[in-house]
């Protein structure tokens, strides 16, 4: 990666001030800060769409969203793809899959995959694939996933990540799109979710101590 492709959010960065944005009263105690805010995400997600857009040269692609979290930015994506393809003239086909993995359980990683529901993806076969997730982490979900994506063998595969972790060189290697790197935090909102809380906050945000509690199983 050279660094012009990657807006890095650095170790010390604070976010913004709850009060200066609005967001569901409800959480008010639950959240530290806004880490990103709603309109920065919407922004960077028109550029990776430019991204997808250079890179794929069939005239069709096959998007694979990562559920639950990752539903909110593959509707934004695809719909940036749609746009963009309206007023560049060059229009990518977009039909979305979905498929459903848990990997977590309250803030920790646990070592298996888990498809929930069909694990048959045999609709991927030769087709350009553009895996969706909102957040790589340690990259064993996205790893895990992508090898049993290539036994569909698609023809090519390409992964976004709204959000990826500053971990490890792994995870960087797995997504061909970032949206932003982050430091190593426990984010909520934009439908990433802390045992299924937070979904409906708009901003990206780190959950607070009072949160983790509050919503811990
Ligand atoms: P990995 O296998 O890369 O360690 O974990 C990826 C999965 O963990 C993601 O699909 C996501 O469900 C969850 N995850 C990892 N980090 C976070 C985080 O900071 N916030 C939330 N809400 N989920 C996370």
């Amino acid at each position: 990666f050279s660094l012009c492709c990657l807006v890095q959010i650095k170790d010390d960065w604070p976010g913004y001030n709850l009060d200066l944005f609005t967001y569901p009263e409800h959480y008010h105690d639950d959240i530290e800060n806004v880490y990103i805010p709603h309109g920065v995400i919407m922004d960077r997600i028109e550029r990776l769409a430019r991204y997808v857009m250079e890179d794929f040269e069939d005239s069709k692609i096959m998007v694979l969203c990562v559920l639950k979290g990752g539903y909110k930015f593959c509707a934004d994506l695809v719909e940036f793809i749609k746009v963009l393809g309206r007023s560049s003239n060059r229009y990518l086909e977009t039909r979305v899959e979905f498929i459903r993995l848990k990997s977590y359980l309250n803030d920790q990683s646990t070592e298996d995959l888990h498809i929930i529901g069909s694990s048959d993806l045999s609709f991927l076969r030769g087709k350009s694939v553009l895996v969706v997730e909102a957040i790589v982490d340690t990259g064993k979900t996205m790893k895990a996933l992508l090898k049993h994506v290539e036994t569909f063998e698609p023809k090519m595969v390409k992964v976004a990540g709204l959000l990826v972790k500053r971990l490890s060189t792994m995870t960087e290697s797995l997504t061909d799109y970032v949206g932003f790197e982050i430091p190593n935090r426990f984010v909520v909102g934009y439908a990433l979710d802390y045992n299924e809380y937070f979904r409906d906050l708009n901003h990206i945000c780190v959950i607070s101590k009072t949160g983790k509690m509050k919503y811990k199983i």
